[in-house]
């Protein structure tokens, strides 16, 4: 929080680090200043880490992955039209401003923001693009370190393995080997000095919102283009947030004391409960899936696990070295701490204690490998969740929510892990045609939706989230019919406020989306954003939903009324 102290420094905290990457002397040692990046935060060039083996989820090897660029997708590189364009020009000028206020003569940075435009285009060019990432078969390269090292030669990954400190593995899962292969061919083209600037950048940048106020003004101009967003946060605001990603499980305990009652989690569990039944009834009931992949569904939903609140294991941080003067060098020791963490699960049995989200935050998540559902207590809130409100407002909201998250072991991507969390097809063949024929309704559905003027969303990035919106809302509404008719009192079904229970489930479900954004934010959310707009969110679920249509009274022809209704789950 101390400004001033940030303002005094300037550059200062950053230049150790500038000064290392000026002294590297041949594209060798280059490998070693990007190690060191990588530990403390900054992704230059490519991405490093550890995750389960697609193929056995019981263990964790390395993983490569394509990176190294700043504009948050592919496609603002290598496409034509004005608005990428523009993105670029906004980049350019980004970079040569961090340049200038790190020391270089106006026309010195001009030229180094070229040379990073020049560098990360072309590892855009070999970058694999979003939706086809999506298909976990195309991220599934397991090659021996050996295989690797000779994929991209001018990556001196054994050097680079050294450098990080990666234990000495012998496997490891290449997500995109043209990446590696073919950047290898640029890191022997480009000079050194290219590579050099290139890489400055990347720490420049990272390092730029914790700098003095030119540095954070800067960094907040460029993604101003991306988000419309009108002023910055405060700074508070933005602490907390660093403080939260840096070291959440620290503050999390502060916010689970506060905020998360044992009674919250009894709820939920009841609530999960129920959820899993009305998926396990919408399978068995199913009319386009044979006997044997329900049986193999039935299955894997029966060995979905959840996680609620907060992780029985708290992350133990007390080496992280935190100095009130030195925000800079705090955000690289917690990252450091992160990254070391994450490297030393290379060749080790998975932990499946372990939370990929902190307790504060506000949102949930199924893991494929994990085959596990998870909400943190963040999400356990209004207007997810309201321990003072009645059961159909709760399944409207962190029910829905609930059966999002188990519809997405059913989805385009997770229909294709097994129970145990490894990547293997336990459908039949004419099923998972089934199951792509209506999920390409879907697809067709959403692709049809406007974000902003006249771009559209794209239906097979945000597929699978749609499918688990879609799927979510009719087994949490199951559920609460369910519920309904088990209660002998009759007070369940009765109305509040003049509403019916699903009217109020509805309701529940259209106010956790409320939403309003800026039309930058828009358009950079086609690209990069997985999940649809909020107003699609809703709309695009209940038009697909008779309940929905009968609840309200809608007739055929109205705007909630689909003539195409689409139904997977
Ligand atoms: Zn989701």
């Amino acid at each position: 929080m101390d400004e001033k102290a940030a303002d005094t420094k300037g550059i200062a905290p950053l230049k150790p680090e500038l000064d290392r990457i000026a002294a590297v002397q041949d594209k060798t040692a280059l490998m070693d200043e990007i190690a060191h990046l990588h530990l403390i935060g900054p992704n230059a060039l490519f991405n490093f880490y550890s995750a389960s083996d697609l193929h056995n989820a019981d263990q964790v090897i390395a993983y490569l992955d394509q990176g190294g660029l700043s504009l948050p997708d592919r496609d603002y590189y290598i496409k034509e039209d004005a608005d990428k364009a523009a993105m670029r020009q906004h980049l350019v000028d980004y970079a040569t401003q961090l340049f200038t206020l790190a020391g270089q003569t106006p026309q010195q940075a001009a030229h180094s923001a070229q040379t990073v435009l020049v560098v990360e285009t072309m590892l855009a060019v070999y970058s694999m693009d979003r939706t086809k990432r999506r298909d976990p078969k195309n991220r599934d390269h397991k090659m021996s370190r050996d295989e690797a090292v000779a994929l991209g030669p001018n990556f001196y990954l054994n050097r680079y393995f050294t450098a990080i400190g990666a234990p000495n593995f012998t496997q490891l899962n290449v997500t995109n080997p043209d990446f590696f292969k073919e950047v290898s061919g640029v890191l022997e083209a480009e000079p050194l000095d290219a590579l050099k600037t290139y890489v400055s950048w990347h720490a420049l940048s990272a390092a730029a919102p914790w700098l003095s106020q030119p540095f954070v003004d800067a960094q907040f101009k460029f993604q101003q283009n991306l988000t419309g967003q009108k002023e910055i946060r405060a700074r508070w605001k933005r602490c907390v947030s660093l403080t939260d990603n840096e070291l959440g499980e620290a503050l999390g305990q502060r916010y689970v004391d506060v905020t998360f009652g044992p009674d919250g989690k009894q709820r939920m569990l009841k609530m999960v409960d129920a959820l899993e039944k009305s998926l396990a009834e919408d399978v068995h009931d199913l009319s386009w899936m044979s006997d044997e992949t329900k049986k193999q569904a039935k299955v894997k939903l029966d060995a979905i696990r959840n996680k609620i609140g907060y992780p029985d294991v708290y992350r133990d941080y007390s080496s992280v070295v935190i100095k009130s003067d030195d925000l800079l060098g705090n955000v690289a020791r917690a990252n450091e701490f992160e990254s070391k963490r994450d490297i030393a699960k290379i060749d080790r049995p998975l932990d499946r204690k372990e939370w990929g989200m902190t307790p504060p935050t506000v949102n949930a998540y199924y893991s494929g490998s994990f085959n596990e559902i998870v909400f943190p207590a963040g999400i356990l809130q209004p207007p997810f969740f309201d321990k003072t409100m009645d059961d159909a407002v709760n399944f409207g909201g962190i029910g829905l929510v609930i059966g999002h998250e188990l519809t997405h072991g059913f989805d385009d991507q997770g229909r294709k892990f097994d129970p145990q969390g490894n990547l293997h097809d336990w459908w039949t063949e004419k099923d998972g045609k089934e199951f792509e024929k209506r999920v390409s309704c879907v697809a067709d559905e959403y692709s049809s939706f406007v974000a902003v003027d006249d771009l559209k969303l794209n239906g097979r990035l945000t597929l699978g989230e749609n499918t688990a919106d879609n799927g979510g809302a009719r087994i949490a509404l199951a559920a609460l019919e369910r519920l309904i008719a088990e209660d002998k009192t009759g007070k369940e079904g009765q109305k509040i406020d003049g509403f019916t229970p699903e009217q109020r489930f509805f309701l529940a479900f259209a106010r956790v989306w409320c939403e309003k954004r800026r039309p930058e934010l828009a358009r950079t959310s086609v690209l990069t954003d997985p999940h649809s707009p909020g107003k699609y969110r809703v709309d695009g679920v209940v038009q697909n939903m008779p309940e929905f249509q009968k609840a309200w009274g809608c007739k055929a022809g109205q705007p909630m009324v689909a003539d195409n209704a689409c139904h997977v789950w």
